[in-house]
């Protein structure tokens, strides 16, 4: 099955021919930052095992699907995905799935898609070299599954495509146990890394010329060192802040009933924590927050919204809002919209609820017909725009200072990103010729002249 290659150069006559093995794997990533960041480490992880990686699944002889169940609709674009290449098995082809579908359909996936050899949660990725190795002698059905662990995942290698923002996973799993989320049943329970490795990892990516780091957790700031250090979030994010050469650190995503006023101090005191928070609330109504198991009430949610207006430099707030939970009437909904009006976020993710295996909810009356979630989600899509025309618009005429994502060919405009992670498209000054160099990973003061609903646009200035 393994394809061998000979190496470029060509041999001495009678020399010993070595042939080196190269095994060949293609991997596509569905969902979050999380699994964007797991699938970076496990790209590292197997490039560290002598793999090489291609660009489609057709030149690959492993293809990996890392996958994410959160929705519906996420995972049947996987079981769509591993239909669509099953007779590329007959080719030869391994195929692995990995992440939050592995996890929860678990070896039910063998009879869903016999043509798949290995399934692999998150929290057994650290056994993944091992797993390879069964593949490799021939074993057609490797699982790791098991969710009883206290290890993180970290790699010595990482493979990175961004060269100068860079993702650094601090905690994993979760503890918390809303009705509607299979994370807890996906990823397993919380572990935290120790702050002495985060701080490591975060001073080798500023030596390799990293600028911007982000923080990552399905509740970053439930962080808890296990290290006789014992730092908590706030004080890990500004100690990552104080690297030198990190001039932005992010982090996503913070549970409401977790976040101290302390992660606004720290804030307001270290200039490279960005002033964004992303706090999501899924629901303006007290009453369905607690039917979705989350905690705190809406007048405690609105507590810390207080403390982010109040801080020094103005946070852009940003949140994730589920439409049509189970027994949501129009009322609870019409409170919904009503804290997006007071909040005024810069922001929101909206979702219609999707029911979930073996989540708490499902076995809650009152679910709400599909027609019914499509129109509030669409209703509360256009409350949202018109908020953000007037969030943004409050930008036009100051100077923002961004770092260059990119450059698009076809507006010719320069793609910025401000701390408040907002989108800021520039052009450079007029007495400057365009695109003579590139500005990538550069920071430049952007001033704004135009605003829409999703992004901003300006010119750089001198
Ligand atoms: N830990 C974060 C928190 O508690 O806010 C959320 C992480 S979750 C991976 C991302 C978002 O997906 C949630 O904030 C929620 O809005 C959405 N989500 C999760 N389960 C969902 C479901 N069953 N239906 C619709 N949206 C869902
Ligand atoms: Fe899911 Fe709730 Fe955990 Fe967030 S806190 S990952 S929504 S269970």
């Amino acid at each position: 099955m393994n394809r061998a290659r000979e190496g470029a150069d060509k041999p001495h006559p009678g020399t010993l021919v070595q042939l080196r093995i190269v095994k060949t794997f293609y991997i596509e990533t569905f969902g979050c930052q999380m699994n964007v960041h797991d699938s970076e480490k496990v790209i590292g992880t197997l490039v560290g095992q002598g793999y090489s990686q291609v660009e489609t699944p057709e030149e690959a002889e492993l293809v990996f699907y890392n996958t994410c169940s959160i929705r519906d609709k996420a995972e049947q674009k996987v079981f769509s995905r591993l239909q669509q290449f099953k007779k590329e098995h007959g080719k030869g082809k391994t195929f692995a799935v990995l992440g939050c579908v592995a996890q929860q359909e678990g070896e039910k996936i063998f009879e869903k898609a016999p043509h798949v050899s290995l399934v692999c949660g998150s929290a057994s990725y650290n056994r993944l070299p091992e797993m390879l190795v069964q593949l490799e002698t021939g074993n057609r059905r490797v699982t790791g599954l098991s969710l009883d662990t206290e290890d993180t995942f970290e790699t010595p290698m990482t493979r990175r495509d961004n060269p100068h923002r860079a993702y650094i996973t601090i905690i994993e799993g979760c503890d918390k146990s809303c009705a509607y989320c299979v994370v807890p049943f996906t990823r397993g329970p919380e572990r935290s890394r120790t702050s002495a490795s985060v701080i490591r990892e975060a001073e080798e990516l500023a030596r390799s010329g990293y600028t911007e780091i982000q923080l990552l957790g399905q509740n970053v700031n439930s962080y808890r060192d296990p290290s006789p250090a014992a730092w908590d979030f706030a004080m890990l994010l500004d100690q990552v802040g104080r690297v030198p050469g990190i001039r932005r650190v992010r982090f996503t995503t913070s549970h409401p009933r977790d976040f101290g006023k302390e992660i606004i101090d720290v804030i307001d005191a270290n200039p490279a924590l960005c002033n964004h928070v992303h706090l999501p609330v899924q629901s303006g109504s007290s009453r369905m927050l607690a039917s979705m198991g989350r905690l705190y009430t809406r007048e405690e949610y609105m507590r810390r919204i207080a403390w982010m207006k109040a801080a020094r430099r103005p946070i852009a707030i940003t949140t994730d809002v589920i439409v049509g939970f189970p027994g949501e009437t129009e009322s609870d909904f019409e409170a919904t919209l009503g804290l997006l009006d007071e909040v005024g976020y810069d922001s929101v993710f909206s979702f219609k609820y999707s029911r979930r295996p073996n989540t708490p909810a499902l076995a809650l009356d009152d679910q709400i017909p599909e027609e019914e979630k499509s129109r509030r989600l669409a209703i509360l899509q256009e409350h949202q725009r018109q908020i953000q025309i007037r969030r943004n618009a409050e930008y036009l005429g100051c100077v923002e200072e961004c770092m260059v994502e990119g450059f698009n060919k076809a507006t010719g405009q320069w793609i910025g990103r401000t701390a408040q992670h907002k989108t800021l498209n520039f052009l450079r000054p007029a007495s400057e010729p365009e695109g003579d160099s590139d500005l990538t990973g550069k920071y430049l003061d952007v001033r704004v002249t135009r605003a829409g609903p999703n992004s901003l646009a300006g010119e750089a200035v001198h």
